[in-house]
């Protein structure tokens, strides 16, 4: 690539290997969930997620996505048991999601794709750093989330409201006391396994835990997704949709299930 990644025809998913050719690696995200074909561990814990509301610090429109950022200096927001050992940290949130709704998931479950999917990024504390840890083999522990069309949701209202304000590439504004928690499902049975970041540079560090309930979200709520921009102010305005990876060769791995 000559240009920087994205997601369009000349710098999406199907070019990346060439600036980072770890995009045909062993361990890829995001993968076709089979949950007939993944194994129930009865040895996997319930998730353990404390998140405090006074370490969210501000949204940001990266150019691929939004994201939330958390103060990740102490422990006070941190995922714990599941399929990880120690403490991971909450470092950013972020979605994908697609030009409209029968697409924008990362991953699909036997298939099917959903309207967008949520991200909660962790790090591994066993390191000095977010940093450090993205590129390490047990360094980052993401939780997806499934979007569904269904009733509005209330609880992501403050975050589409922020919207006006991060329209576009590069702009950012404080986001202050916001508890992710308000975004999981009611259930936390989960699938796990051994994946990547699904965004350049695609390292191979991420536990992979992406619940099976997913989360709903109103089709008004959606198409304000759609109204953020992949592009700077003062470029040709170009609609934020399908930021998403396809998924990727499952390369003989398990995929592990937190239940029956
Ligand atoms: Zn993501």
């Amino acid at each position: 690539m000559s240009h920087a990644w994205g997601y369009a025809a000349n710098n999406g998913p199907d070019k990346w290997c060439t600036d980072f050719p770890i995009a045909d690696g062993v361990r890829q995200s995001p993968i076709d969930i089979l949950p007939g074909a993944s194994s129930y561990d009865k040895a996997l814990k319930p998730l353990k997620l404390k998140y405090d509301p006074s370490n969210c610090l501000e949204i940001l429109n990266n150019g691929h996505s939004f994201q939330v950022t958390f103060a990740d200096d102490t422990d006070s927001s941190t995922l714990k048991e599941g399929p990880i050992s120690g403490i991971y940290r909450l470092k950013q949130f972020h979605f994908h999601w697609g030009a409209s709704d029968d697409k924008g998931s990362e991953h699909t479950v036997a298939g099917t794709k959903y309207p967008a999917e949520l991200h909660l990024v962790h790090w591994n504390t066993k390191y000095a750093s977010f940093g450090e840890a993205a590129s390490m083999s047990d360094g980052l522990a993401v939780v997806g989330v499934f979007l569904k069309i269904g009733a509005e949701n209330a609880n992501l209202q403050k975050v589409l409201e922020a919207f006006k304000v991060i329209k576009a590439k590069g702009k950012q504004t404080t986001f202050a006391d916001f508890d992710p928690s308000t975004l999981l499902p009611g259930c936390l049975d989960y699938w796990t396994y051994d994946g990547s970041l699904t965004t350049p540079p695609l390292l191979e560090s991420v536990t992979w835990i992406v619940c099976k309930e997913p989360i709903s979200v109103s089709c008004e709520q959606m198409a304000k997704f759609r109204g953020l921009l992949f592009s700077a102010e003062g470029e040709a305005e170009c609609c934020m949709v399908d930021n998403y990876r396809p998924p990727q060769p499952l390369k003989g791995r398990s995929v592990r299930a937190s239940f029956q």
